[in-house]
């Protein structure tokens, strides 16, 4: 293996499919994964929980400061609290759109995601990662696919945890969050120029994988 350090990055709209074939792909590859949608839902969470005014910049920067995020073995924690399943709710997906149009929210998240590629070797994943946060990244990819076909994934994906949820719910809520997403000032969601796109409406999850290895494959080793 080369001594050079890979940096992959993955983005693309919710519902997409992004984490679970951004993890299989790092698995593949021996590369560690880092999902940026979950730092931003934990930042989400961690306002909820306070019930503050967000849109006063002081109070947002102080719970910034205080603010400890980190990984360990596929799970995500908020000072020492492990909230991978308390950050999966529409109600913080929601939230998490909207504090992610905000600067101070996005470079305290950006530098720590810097921080955390520069050990290399690692698939990140996200909305901004090929396009600003890694704009050096070795491969870029970019996953799309049509509005009917990422809410019938996503739905699937709640409703273990929430038996109320509806299809038509979860797509207006995803539609809300592209166009929240799409058009805001602060690193929108696009593809990078240089990004491989995929549509992934007619794919299954394991040709998706296959086709970014295949991308990738041998071009580093
Ligand atoms: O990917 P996920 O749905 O978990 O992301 C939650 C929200 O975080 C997104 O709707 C988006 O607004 C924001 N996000 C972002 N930049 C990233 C990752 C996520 O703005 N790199």
């Amino acid at each position: 293996m080369s001594e050079k350090k890979i940096i992959i990055t993955i983005d693309g709209p919710s519902g997409v499919g992004k984490g679970t074939i951004a993890k299989k792909v790092a698995e593949k590859l021996g590369f560690s994964y880092l999902d940026t949608g979950a730092m931003y839902r934990a930042v989400a969470l961690k306002i909820s929980n306070l019930n503050i005014n967000f849109d006063s910049e002081k109070e947002l920067q102080s719970i910034l400061d205080s603010t400890e995020i980190s990984f360990s073995e596929d799970k995500i924690f908020l000072e020492s609290e492990d909230i991978s399943k308390k950050i999966r709710t529409e109600d913080i997906s929601k939230l998490a759109s909207t504090l992610a149009t905000k600067k101070i929210v996005r470079e305290f998240l950006v530098n720590l995601q810097r921080k955390i590629g520069e050990s290399g070797n690692i698939v990140v994943e996200g909305r901004d990662m090929g396009t600003y946060v890694f704009p050096g990244a070795d491969f870029k990819f970019y996953l799309d696919a049509n509005l009917h076909e990422r809410a019938k994934r996503r739905y699937l994906q709640l409703k273990d945890n929430d038996k109320s949820i509806d299809l038509e719910t979860v797509k207006k809520d995803i539609e809300k969050r592209d166009t929240q997403d799409s058009e805001r000032k602060e690193s929108p969601l696009h593809p990078a120029l240089n990004a491989v796109i995929i549509d992934t409406s007619d794919m299954g999850k394991s040709e998706v994988v296959k086709e970014i290895l295949l991308r990738i494959g041998g071009s580093f080793k």
